[in-house]
């Protein structure tokens, strides 16, 4: 028959119907089933996070608390890199400019050096080589006139300065003038006797050194002019001073510590931190008798100092 639709086929078709219905009875059911317990785990998590029932709530709280957190992890990366980084722009730039500050020193340093202990206007041909004493005690005296106390005082004191950085050379006060000591030998003359010895090389003093082939010390004689009572008592201590300076080997002038004791003469000039360092440099380093500034700049670029 056409068109005809035998029981088996409505059967088979209503079996398939049912089995599809079925299939999608259990489709829906389970989305039906699915959906709830997404629905109900959902919900469940939103009412645990939130705490409260109403979600929009809550999600607007997490949402400022996130916003919250953010700016507060924005605040405490910042706060937190504050201590990291700026300590490494303060500390990493300032360690930079302190080893540099550091080697910019010491090569103002060795320069002083270098003018004090290599150099001098005198043109004579030990000028320009490191001399200095060798022997472990050196006397220091006044070998003619009368120092006043305060002058006296100056003397010593200038003793215990070099004592205080010198490690193998002592110098001590001693104004016996037998047997050729004082080692450097201070002659305080009046002006007519210290202007015709001087030959007007200065009017306060000057320094003259005897010397063994090696260039150690063998003698030094420093002249004073008696005129320097009449100076300020900081100054005429500064000459004293100076001079002496002159008889332990460094026989040049520097004004690149404007200050020192071995710059030109002003009235407001001190025996300060770098006199004392080139002393070290020139007593206790090792720096060879005789070297000349190359040979002293090699040494103490190889012997940092
Ligand atoms: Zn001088």
């Amino acid at each position: 028959m056409e068109g005809g639709v035998t029981k088996d086929e409505i059967q088979i078709t209503l079996e398939k119907k049912w089995r599809r219905n079925s299939c999608l009875s259990l489709v829906i059911a389970f989305f039906l089933i699915f959906g709830g317990l997404i629905v109900a785990a959902v919900i469940a998590h939103r009412s645990s996070d939130a705490g409260d029932e109403n979600t929009g709530i809550g999600d607007l709280a997490r949402i400022e608390q996130q916003i919250a957190d953010s700016i507060g992890n924005i605040a405490s990366n910042k706060t937190d890199d504050t201590p990291k980084t700026s300590p490494k722009k303060s500390s990493a730039p300032s360690a930079i400019d302190n080893s540099v500050n550091e080697e910019a020193e010491k090569e103002k340093l060795l320069n002083f050096f270098v003018e004090l202990a290599n150099k001098d206007d005198k043109d004579e041909t030990w000028i320009g080589s490191i001399a200095r004493w060798t022997k472990s005690s050196v006397s220091v005296g006044v070998g003619e006139g009368t120092v006043s106390d305060r002058q006296s005082m100056c003397i010593n004191t200038y003793i215990d300065d070099f004592n205080s950085v010198s490690s193998n050379v002592k110098l001590f006060r001693d104004d016996t003038v037998d047997l050729g000591i004082p080692n450097i030998k201070i002659y305080y003359q009046d002006q007519a006797t210290f202007a015709a010895r001087s030959s007007g090389t200065s009017p306060y003093g000057y320094e003259e050194g005897g010397f063994n082939d090696d260039l150690s010390f063998k003698r030094a004689a420093v002249f004073l002019s008696d005129i320097i009572a009449t100076l300020d008592e900081s100054v005429e201590c500064q000459v004293i001073r100076h001079e002496i300076t002159h008889g332990i080997g460094f026989w040049g002038h520097s004004d690149i510590y404007f200050e020192s004791i071995m710059s030109l003469p002003k009235t407001t000039y001190s025996f300060n931190t770098a006199d004392k360092k080139v002393i070290e440099m020139l007593y206790n380093t090792g720096i060879p008798l005789g070297a000349k500034e190359a040979e002293v700049r090699s040494f103490f670029s190889a012997n940092p100092f």
